[in-house]
């Protein structure tokens, strides 16, 4: 159990680690937690806006210089990847870590209904981009020496549920990517790949799925965090191919 793990204040110093959904809820928590931890974070997002507040936020506690990759993982195409990992290899010739956290609801819905296009949207922006973002992700990965590949999943990517969707499926889909690329990867010893549920936290996303629900009965981003930084740095060497909790079970 990782719930109360507390990190050392240069955990992750050296590091160059990529977040991505950045601006906002349990991405900007883990971007800010990741930096006052001393890594240097790579803010990549679709709302400029909001990864400039969260740069600000870091500069100004006094963390190491971020860095913002604004993209859409909608409409981001193979060429776009790799464009990414070009210039990140250019700037940092390599990867310490990502956390694959950007993520559409879409709509709880009775399948029924399901609109065949918000369908595409949920897959693309939570299992598709992700899986192209890491291919071409992996040679950089591969000149760390120790990198840690952390999948946000959900408890309905772990156990299906009525009018979830897209959104279960996808999170099924990225336990199961999850599983195959840690296979892969597991010989080098240097790559970890798993995934982690945030459980219920305090977020816009969790909002819009649980609209009558008081939000103050919630963890918050923050307070989820010591998983997060114990599945990134290197207190969590050895694990590979593995499905993590954010928080205990209710
Ligand atoms: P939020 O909706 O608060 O934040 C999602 C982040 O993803 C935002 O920064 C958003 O950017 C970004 N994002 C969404 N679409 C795109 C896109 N097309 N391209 C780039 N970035 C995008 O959600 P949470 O913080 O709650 O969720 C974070 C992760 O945790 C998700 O993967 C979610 O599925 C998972 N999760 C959350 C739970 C919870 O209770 N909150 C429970 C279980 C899992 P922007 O701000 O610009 O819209």
């Amino acid at each position: 159990c990782k719930f109360d793990y507390e990190a050392p204040a240069d955990l992750l110093r050296d590091r160059i680690v990529l977040v991505t959904g950045a601006g906002d809820g349990i991405g900007r928590a883990a971007a800010l937690a990741y930096a006052r931890h001393g890594a240097t974070v790579i803010l990549l997002g679709r709302t400029i806006a909001k990864l400039e507040k969260v740069y600000d936020e870091i500069e100004a506690a006094g963390g190491p210089q971020p860095a913002i990759f604004p993209l859409n993982l909608e409409g981001a195409t193979l060429k776009d990847y790799h464009d990414m990992a070009e210039t990140l290899d250019k700037e940092f010739g390599r990867l310490d870590g990502i956390l694959h956290n950007a993520g559409l609801l879409g709509r709880i819905t009775p399948f029924e209904q399901y609109n065949p296009e918000l369908w595409d949207q949920v897959m693309q922006i939570n299992i598709n981009g992700p899986v192209w973002m890491t291919q071409a992700l992996l040679p950089l990965l591969k000149s760390s020496a120790d990198a840690s590949v952390v999948f946000t999943s959900s408890s309905v990517g772990r156990k299906g549920r009525a009018y979830w969707g897209a959104y279960a499926v996808s999170k099924f889909a990225t336990e199961g990517f999850m599983e195959v690329l840690a296979d892969e990867v597991e010989h080098l010893g240097t790559i970890r790949v798993n995934t982690l549920n945030p459980g219920a936290t305090r977020t816009k996303m969790r909002a819009n799925a649980y609209p009558g629900e008081d939000p103050q009965t919630l963890r918050t981003p923050e307070e989820i965090m010591p998983t997060y930084l114990w599945l990134m740095g290197p207190d969590s060497k050895g694990c590979n191919g593995q499905r993590f909790d954010a928080q205990p079970p209710k």
